[in-house]
């Protein structure tokens, strides 16, 4: 077998949610794939361990998680009520967090009766409506009891980071007096403290064992199959362009997986595998399909090393890579084969 295997822990990822769980209700982010990780196994999981509210980027993404799920669970689209949507949003039982007037409206023509909830821009300039045009539409949006009113922060991984209370005394003000539930926080919110969680938190990464949420279980685990090896000479190079060369004999093995399953070129030269406790350099450029390792200080030849596990998770990767977590999991391709363990393991998968 000449594919990596990907080992998702749904126990892990549900100690994370739980973990989370500060608000009077949580959510679950789960667009692009639940973060690469895969969105039936993820989303059954986490629906058996309560969560009631889900997010996902699209009106097709949230089609899927709704054939998956079924009825009951809510389901946010967080790019709102696009032209094209409303099948999907109507058929489905979408919930379109709308962004500007334009989605007003064509919400409000064409499916008047259905449940919708509103994003706000509280200075991050990506979606959202705009205090003036919220202030111009409030009394009319709220007549229609919004299922949820919500801002997204630009810093909250950055504790620190002014702009955080900045945004928090905007959705202060736009929001103070509402009956509507309120949501500011994703992640990074959620661990700035109370002020932030409001009635509804919607973490997504800490789910995934990453960062900002350094207290997270590891929920990945990659092994990559060792393909081959052999001892490479001095002076001798490895890979594409002599990316690599070497100055003493060194044992090189060969591992099945490359940029097409989401090891992003950048790892080229940077990146560390690991067998047990012993580490093992990446050499050489990463290929589409492979990747090349110096396992030269092993006592023996491993038939796999682990790119994500106990001794290195997503975001010391990424790291190496100069990336974040969020990016290293959702770039892990497809062909990796994907084991799900865990109670919630079995369902959806
Ligand atoms: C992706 C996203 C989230 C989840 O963010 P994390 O940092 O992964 O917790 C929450 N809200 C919005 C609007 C998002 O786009």
């Amino acid at each position: 077998m000449a594919s990596g295997t990907l080992t998702i822990d749904l126990d892990a990822l549900v100690h994370n949610w739980r973990a989370l769980a500060k608000a009077p209700e949580t959510g679950a982010v789960v667009k692009a794939d639940a973060y690469g990780l895969g969105l039936a196994p993820v989303a059954h999981a986490l629906a058996k361990a309560g969560a009631r509210s889900f997010f996902v980027a699209t009106a097709e993404e949230g089609a899927a998680l709704r054939d998956t799920l079924g009825q009951g669970p809510v389901i946010y689209i967080f790019s709102g009520h696009m032209a094209g949507d409303t099948p999907l949003i109507n058929s489905r039982t979408l919930t379109p967090l709308l962004n500007s007037p334009d989605q007003l409206e064509r919400q409000l023509s064409a499916l008047p009766d259905a449940p919708f909830g509103l994003q706000l821009d509280t200075g991050m300039n990506r979606l959202g409506m705009e205090p003036a045009e919220w202030a111009a539409l409030r009394d009319r949006l709220l007549s229609k009891s919004p299922a949820l009113v919500m801002s997204h922060l630009a810093a909250a991984d950055e504790p620190h980071a002014p702009m955080n209370a900045a945004q928090l005394k905007v959705f202060r003000a736009l929001t103070e007096g509402l009956t509507a539930p309120r949501s500011l926080a994703a992640t990074g919110g959620t661990l700035l403290g109370r002020d932030y969680h409001f009635d509804m938190t919607r973490p997504g990464i800490g789910l995934y064992g990453g960062a900002p949420f350094t207290q997270a279980r590891p929920v990945v685990r990659l092994e990559l199959p060792v393909v081959q090896t052999r001892t490479v000479a001095p002076g001798e190079s490895v890979g594409y362009n002599r990316g690599y060369v070497a100055r003493q004999p060194r044992r090189v093995a060969t591992l099945a997986a490359g940029y097409a399953d989401g090891l992003i070129r950048a790892m080229s030269g940077k990146a560390t595998l690991y067998s047990g406790p012993n580490s093992c350099p990446l050499i050489g450029r990463v290929s589409m399909d492979l990747i090349t390792v110096d396992i030269t200080d092993l006592p023996d030849t491993p038939d796999s090393l682990t790119l994500l596990g106990p001794q290195q998770g997503v975001d010391t990767l990424a790291q190496a890579a100069g990336t974040i977590g969020y990016e290293v999991l959702t770039s892990l391709g497809a062909r990796y084969s994907r084991r799900y363990t865990g109670a919630g393991a079995g369902a959806g998968a």
